[in-house]
């Protein structure tokens, strides 16, 4: 009778299994990542279900599903659009010592709204022909008159600019960022155009000597198929500013993820974050794009070491949300295009 029973038990709790999924609306577009969510299906049993699309569409797709939502995480590439998933109440706050562990306080909300996965730098590369590192030191010293015209950076639109602007909202006050902001337009080599590879580009073709870009970025050129870019890769150094001791460190930001609110898989949903920061997901999730990994036992990759380690800046992530709104006010004042 209890062989039975016991039987029929393992019979149920294994099609329940069977049956238990995830449905990820990512951001994210790596065969990396489709890699781990395979190993994670054969670890758990919980089939993970992908939509991917940019996280501005996948918000609003949320937004309009509203509680009928099939959503359980949203995955994005920026804080700041997951801080707007925050605020337009689509996430839930979830509690997990895993989570909390494994990434630091200033890559997670403090009430475990969302989460960092991965880590980017916002760094200075520079003509390794043209410009000798010792001449470089901060982002503020970009707005110096020795850089009078060879700076590239993108538009004031992109979340990146934004989040950077935002952090030195947070950390230094508004005026201080302001002119910065003022300072990096007078420097500007051209105005704004093209993405984070098109001002390296821009770089190697000598329009201008320095740009601010994200590291992953001279990752995926060294790395990309086209001889052309791997070229520009090679020609670029990178620099991590704000390193003085009384520096507050380069500016990070996060590719992380929260738990949808309306979410019908929630405990699969912690799981599969729980899983992303382990060591093992960690160090393949980073590498799938060059990032570094958030949790601080996993190692970044051979390429990423080869840079050099660098002291971030801790100001939480949180704060760059929070002063969106107002980065982008001085940015139209002081008419970054
Ligand atoms: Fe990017």
């Amino acid at each position: 009778m209890l062989k039975k029973l016991l039987l029929s038990l393992a019979v149920l709790t294994s099609s329940l299994i069977a049956s238990s999924e995830v449905n990820v609306y990512s951001h994210r577009h790596y065969d990396t990542d489709k890699k781990l969510f395979k190993m994670f299906e054969e670890q758990t049993g919980i089939k993970v279900n992908v939509i991917k699309a940019k996280a501005s569409q996948l918000i609003k797709r949320i937004e309009s599903e509203g509680k009928n939502t099939p959503a359980d995480v949203l995955i994005t590439v920026d804080v700041g659009r997951l801080v707007l998933a925050q605020d337009k109440g689509l996430l839930q706050s979830v509690s997990s010592d895993i989570l909390n562990k494994a990434v630091p306080s200033n890559l997670r909300q403090k009430d475990g709204y969302w989460y960092g996965l991965t880590k980017r730098a916002r760094v200075i590369v520079y003509n390794k022909d043209t410009v000798n590192p010792s001449e470089l030191s901060t982002y503020d010293d970009l707005t110096t008159p020795k850089w009078h015209k060879k700076v590239l950076i993108r538009k004031s639109n992109n979340i990146y600019n934004q989040s950077l602007l935002a952090s030195f909202i947070a950390s230094q006050g508004e005026q201080k960022a302001k002119q910065w902001a003022k300072g990096m337009v007078n420097n500007m080599a051209r105005v704004p155009a093209g993405n984070d590879r098109d001002q390296m580009k821009a770089v190697a073709a000598g329009v201008g000597d320095l740009a601010v870009v994200n590291t992953y970025y001279v990752g995926k050129l060294l790395n990309s198929k086209k001889s052309k870019e791997v070229e520009v890769g090679k020609k670029m150094g990178v620099f991590f500013p704000n390193q003085g001791a009384n520096e507050k460190g380069t500016h990070v930001n996060i590719s992380g993820a929260g738990v949808v609110k309306y979410s019908k898989n929630k405990q699969n949903a912690i799981k599969f974050l729980e899983y992303l920061v382990s060591p093992k997901a960690q160090e393949l999730f980073a590498k799938a794009n060059y990032e570094y990994p958030v949790n601080p036992n996993v190692q970044p990759s051979d390429l990423l070491k080869s840079w050099g380690i660098f002291k971030e800046d801790t100001t939480p992530l949180e704060a760059f949300g929070k002063n969106n709104a107002n980065a982008v006010k001085i940015f139209n004042e002081v008419n970054w295009k």
